[in-house]
């Protein structure tokens, strides 16, 4: 039995928000495990692509859908994600995923299948005693609304923008077009994820919003934890 005790953290928010990076550094901190639910969308957008199915076609998407098997490893330290035997960890941050990914996730039965796996994988971490921390837009609204912390994790669009385009281009400052792209992006994105009939990013009216606007990313991690300490179970 780990420190964590079981504890379920779910984590949901906007594109870029930094979710990855505080949700790793608590499950880590924590002893517990991580699931990036986001990368599973991804990973079911690179199969369709590979397919080359027309993304606007529901039944289509679908078809592909059933026929993938996606596996994420749930190491904080060292998450993994595959498509059948394929590792697939580079290629799910590629633009063309991240422009096609939206459109894929707002599926229903896409968003079914994967609900399914990532509710197995919380229930292996419970039955194991051990915690975890889950990451995506619906995981307090929908997957599991019964988390014994919820967060929703917000930041500036702008600062979104500039993290996003620094990670894009480490060790130099970002260009000005690219920070501009990127803020475009992103609130695309957030619009898309937002206005969604199934499943919209969405805060949980029970979920503890936490701005990182004006943190380091190791003190948020600190205010998620000191959240996490104070959950009474
Ligand atoms: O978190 P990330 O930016 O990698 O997520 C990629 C996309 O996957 C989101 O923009 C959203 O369309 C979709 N997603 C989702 N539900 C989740 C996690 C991600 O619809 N739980």
């Amino acid at each position: 039995m780990s420190a964590s005790n079981g504890l379920v953290i779910a984590v949901d928010g906007p594109a870029g928000s930094g979710k990855s990076s505080v949700c790793r550094g608590v499950a880590a901190e924590l002893g517990m495990r991580y699931l990036d639910t986001g990368a599973m969308y991804r990973a079911m957008t690179v199969a369709v692509l590979a397919a080359g199915v027309d993304l606007s076609d529901e039944a289509a998407v679908m078809a592909v859908a059933e026929q993938t098997v996606i596996t994420s490893r749930t190491d904080p330290s060292d998450p993994g994600i595959w498509l059948g035997v394929e590792d697939v960890a580079d290629s799910i941050r590629g633009s063309d995923v991240t422009a096609g990914v939206s459109a894929v996730s707002a599926v229903p039965g896409v968003r079914h299948r994967l609900v399914g796996i990532q509710r197995s994988q919380v229930q292996a971490a419970r039955d194991a005693g051990i915690g975890i921390v889950v990451e995506g837009r619906d995981i307090g609204t929908v997957v599991l609304p019964d988390a014994d912390l919820k967060v929703f994790l917000i930041a500036d669009p702008a600062v979104r923008a500039h993290r996003r385009a620094l990670e894009s281009s480490p060790g130099r400052p970002p260009e000005q077009e690219s920070v501009a792209a990127t803020h475009k992006a992103l609130l695309e994105r957030d619009a898309y994820d937002s206005g969604r009939e199934i499943s919209p990013l969405v805060q949980a009216p029970d979920a503890q919003v936490v701005d990182a606007t004006h943190f380091t990313l190791a003190e948020v991690i600190e205010q998620v934890c000191a959240l996490a300490a104070g959950v009474q179970r």
